[in-house]
């Protein structure tokens, strides 16, 4: 039976890891349906499936603890700042793309857009070829599924463990197989299959773009000593029950442009990139806003890892407006590694020491979403180098 659980914190909840601390909160227990904690930090509210486990409390406390605990207010800081753009609309544009079947949930946090949505992706992926363009980033095509291996290598399970999705096969055996084939249903929890059939794990649903061409540049000298690359992939992040509309989807498509290279040859381009995309989003027309983030580190790495991002400036999220819900959410980010992956990879610069990466990343289901948000679907309200970019009719 459903019930609701209501927690005080431990300790409290500075305002500005409410929502990091809540959205973890989705996997701290299978009977935690949702929670939600207060803006000001002072309690949790849990939505359960089932009556609390005995040890529920002591997990929901402990994230919380190991989260907050001499967590410092990071220094947010604010390149760029155009929340308050005027914009034509401010309904949520999700009913309307359900109603004109643009959007089919396949399944949770998994869709299938229509043509005005594919359009609409396909005018920002126009832009980020020209963008990559500028830098001379040559294409590339990654696969869907990534090494284990390699997702070891670079700490990847240690970091973020919670949204990982696995890809796996039955394994090389006759009756297993033959069995799977005459028995095997789909039962509203998921197959009925044991887990004793499926293989281990070899591989995963990759959960980013660039980590491929780290990956195809690992354990020899970097060709040239630098070098820029763009591709397009899908990445995979489970999110549980923190998967909502196009907000956050498990299967999601990014675009990104690649640096490998010295610490100013990443540097200076990522910040290049940024100075070029500036004049595009104000074309676009976007409410937005660029200040630094951290990424979603699970809970035992999170406040170090966080910090660490914070001090040395590794990150930068393209934040656009909600209007509908007066909140923001990431369409991209400019991002830089320091050595991280030249170290762990064994990618080497001519003066023998490791390379530094870059990456600047687009959520182009994010991207549309935002821009319809502001924009409504009618193309007669878009910005002309949309309306003018396809025919919509
Ligand atoms: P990052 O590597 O910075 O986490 O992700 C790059 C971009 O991918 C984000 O700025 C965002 O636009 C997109 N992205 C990340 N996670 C999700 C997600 O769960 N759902 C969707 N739709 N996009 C995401
Ligand atoms: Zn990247």
């Amino acid at each position: 039976m459903a019930e609701q659980l209501t927690l005080t914190p431990v300790i409290p909840i500075p305002a500005h890891l409410v929502g990091q601390v809540q959205a973890k909160l989705a996997y701290v227990d299978e009977a935690i349906a949702s929670a939600s904690i207060a803006a000001d930090g002072s309690r949790i509210d849990l939505q359960l499936r089932a009556a609390a486990p005995a040890d529920l409390e002591a997990k929901v406390q402990s994230v919380v603890q190991d989260m907050a605990s001499g967590a410092s207010k990071p220094k947010v800081e604010v390149l760029e700042d155009h929340l308050q753009r005027g914009v034509p609309y401010a309904a949520d544009p999700m009913p309307e793309l359900e109603q004109r079947g643009e959007v089919h949930q396949e399944t949770n946090g998994v869709y299938s857009f229509g043509p005005l949505l594919a359009n609409l992706i396909g005018v920002f992926e126009d832009y980020f070829l020209e963008l990559a363009a500028e830098f001379g980033a040559k294409p590339q095509r990654f696969p869907t599924l990534i090494s284990a291996e390699m997702l070891g290598r670079v700490n990847y399970f240690r970091a973020f463990p919670h949204s990982l999705t696995f890809a796996t096969h039955l394994r090389e055996d006759l009756h297993i197989i033959s069995d799977f084939a005459e028995n095997t249903v789909y039962e509203p929890a998921g197959l009925s299959a044991s887990l004793e059939s499926f293989s281990k794990i070899q591989a995963l649903l990759s959960p980013a773009v660039c980590y491929h061409l780290y990956f195809g540049l690992a354990d020899k000298p970097l060709p040239g000593g630098q070098l820029a690359a763009t591709a397009v992939g899908h990445c995979f992040r489970y999110e549980s029950s923190n998967l909502n509309s196009l907000e956050r989807l498990w299967d999601f498509t990014m675009r990104e442009v690649i640096f490998v290279g010295s610490r100013e040859y990443v540097l200076d381009n990522r910040e290049a990139a940024r100075q070029k995309v500036t004049p595009w989003l104000q074309e676009l027309g976007l409410a937005y806003m660029v200040e630094s983030a951290n990424d979603p580190f699970f809970v035992g790495e999170f406040r170090k890892q966080a910090a660490f991002q914070n001090a040395f400036q590794l990150k930068y999220e393209i934040r656009a407006r909600l209007p509908f819900k007066d909140s923001t959410l990431a369409v991209g980010s400019y991002n830089y590694h320091q050595d991280f992956f030249g170290r762990h990879l064994n990618i080497t610069l001519p003066d023998g020491k490791p390379a530094h990466t870059g990456c600047v990343a687009f959520g182009l289901e994010r991207m549309a979403y935002a821009f319809l948000a502001q924009y409504s679907l009618d193309p007669a309200q878009w910005p002309a180098i949309v309306r003018e970019a396809r025919a919509w009719a």
